[in-house]
């Protein structure tokens, strides 16, 4: 059949002068698409719509109805919920600017209030000439792919959740479990076998504090409530903090660590802790997937712009097939031929986060089983020195550091064996000490005790910890006692509520024996 010349405006057809056979085979294949599809002339008026798009619509326009300009559907919602008028829909955005919009995605709503999810792809349609004389809008229903993904999202974010309440669930018996080591190694006469098994429960709750603070982090990183405090630093004192942390665990291995370090200093701009943190992992994990007796290397050197530190071991190595995925949550390379060294897979996950926030990258090389492994990161240099140094807090980690003057400490605690447990401590360490349990008893007690230093939980019954410390700041003795907030949530938010009610202090669970008894001694011995 020979081509002939169409009128211009034919009802279910766009306008202009297609050819008949132009026209069959446009529409031919309109019909067989697998997706809703309509034509509209250049005034917007629909002049053709398939099967697919009825499903869709869940109605059926009249052709060439003015009512029903540019679509065919009851109602529009932009992905955000706020509703789109019918001349801003994307066939009308292509005929009205003569433009391509391919796979926008908006939400129809049918006339009996159901919604669906599609992406459009409208274009314009021309003659040889350019003229506009319509368009089309192909309509592609991806509810079913939006529910699925909408369902994974919510059990990611469940995930989270539970990651994030289990990790702090976990948090807290290992409070009472390290004060009461610290106790019976205060009290008794201990025998050299006791001592042994209390350093094993001592160097195993520290491991587990560790693996739990981790999954606190991931779940703080991927809910995006992780902070930083950068400030300028150098590089080496990361280092320091580093090998300080690790040191144990490569001396426990017998392996030998190399650091070196550039002689010039190099600045960054971070969160010494953190980095420091990203440093360690990588050193502990070289020493546990190392040989006793192994090499491992961490180094430090400029590359343009970039700091780039190195963490190598002679360990057992990475399995080529394992590297792309290794930075990946609870991704561990097979170890069927060796034996497992236990970890719950996201310390490198970590990593790659932390190096991220910090506007770096790492990389994960290795020859393969057997040949050792190699982090490098980068991270963006600084050509200046920190203006004023910052004054940190040293670590102290002797045992008896908190027999300083002795002084009436309260405790407040609804968690019993916490509070006994710490109670206990602080007395062997020759202070006056009263526990209670609530919030409302707390403050009856510091009225009679007087105490010098509080150490109170948040989360209380009676009273909330805030609202009982503002009640201690009131009485004539509080004014003077230092109030130290000991709670499970450690960021900056939590910070600012705990000054905000009156702490002077806010330390987070588990308490560090060392660290509190550190704190303690500095502000003993500045009011004697
Ligand atoms: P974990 O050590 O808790 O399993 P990580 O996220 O730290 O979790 O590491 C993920 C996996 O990467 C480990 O299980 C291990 O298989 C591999 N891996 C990490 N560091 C090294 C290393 N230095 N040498 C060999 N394998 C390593």
């Amino acid at each position: 059949m020979s081509d002939q010349t169409i009128p211009r405006v034919r009802p279910g057809l766009p306008s202009g002068p297609l050819t008949l056979n132009g026209e069959l085979r446009f529409r031919g294949l309109l019909e067989k698409l697998p997706a809703g599809a309509y034509t509209c002339d250049p005034h917007g008026l629909i002049t053709y719509f398939n099967q697919h798009a009825v499903q869709l619509w869940g109605r059926s326009p009249r052709l060439n109805d003015p009512v029903d300009r540019f679509c065919g559907s009851f109602k529009l919602y932009a992905l955000d919920g706020s509703p789109i008028s019918h001349d801003q829909c994307w066939m009308a955005l292509a005929l009205k600017n003569s433009l391509e919009y391919n796979g926008h995605e908006i939400i129809i709503e049918r006339p009996d209030g159901q919604r669906c999810t599609t992406l459009a792809y409208a274009n314009p349609i021309s003659d040889e000439t350019g003229r506009l004389v319509g368009a089309v809008n192909v309509l592609v229903d991806i509810s079913d792919r939006k529910r699925a993904e909408d369902a994974l999202k919510e059990a990611d974010r469940s995930k989270n959740e539970f990651l994030a309440t289990l990790a702090h669930e976990l948090r807290n018996p290992l409070a009472p479990i390290r004060a009461a080591v610290k106790i019976l190694e205060l009290k008794a006469k201990v025998t050299p076998d006791s001592r042994a098994a209390l350093e094993v429960i001592d160097r195993q709750t520290r491991q587990m504090a560790r693996l739990i603070d981790d999954l606190l982090d991931i779940a703080r990183i991927t809910s995006n409530k992780l902070e930083l405090r950068k400030e300028r630093i150098q590089l080496r004192e990361v280092f320091n903090m580093a090998v300080e942390t690790s040191r144990p665990l490569i001396d426990q291995r017998g392996q030998k660590l190399t650091v070196k370090t550039p002689a010039q200093p190099i600045y960054l701009d971070g969160d010494v802790v953190r980095l420091a943190q990203v440093v360690s992992n990588l050193l502990n994990n070289a020493a546990k997937y190392t040989e006793r007796g192994g090499q491992i290397w961490l180094t430090a050197a400029r590359r343009g712009h970039d700091a780039i530190v190195t963490v190598r071991d002679t360990g057992i190595g990475i399995p080529r097939e394992s590297l792309p995925r290794i930075f990946e949550m609870f991704t561990q390379a097979d170890r069927s031929s060796y034996q497992s060294s236990g970890g719950l897979g996201i310390g490198l996950t970590l990593v790659k986060r932390l190096v991220q926030m910090h506007g770096g990258n790492i990389m994960a090389h290795s020859e393969g089983t057997g040949k050792g492994s190699e982090f490098s990161l980068a991270l963006p240099m600084m050509d200046r020195p920190p203006r004023v140094k910052a004054k940190r807090v040293k670590q102290v980690t002797g045992s008896d550091s908190g027999r300083g003057t002795p002084c009436r400490i309260l405790v407040v605690d609804d968690n019993r064996d916490s509070a006994e447990s710490l109670g206990l401590l602080l007395e062997l360490l020759g202070n006056e000490v009263r526990v209670v349990h609530d919030g409302l008893t707390a403050v009856r007690i510091a009225d009679e005790f007087q105490p010098r230093v509080v150490l109170m939980d948040i989360g209380l019954p009676s009273l909330n910890g805030y609202d009982a410390a503002r009640q201690i700041r009131q009485q004539p003795s509080g004014a003077q006692a230092v109030l130290i907030a000991v709670t499970g949530w450690g960021q900056e938010v939590d910070r600012q509520c705990s000054r905000d009610a009156g702490f002077d202090h806010h330390l987070v669970k588990p308490l560090d024996p060392d660290t509190l008894t550190t704190l303690l001694a500095s502000f003993q011995s500045v009011t004697v």
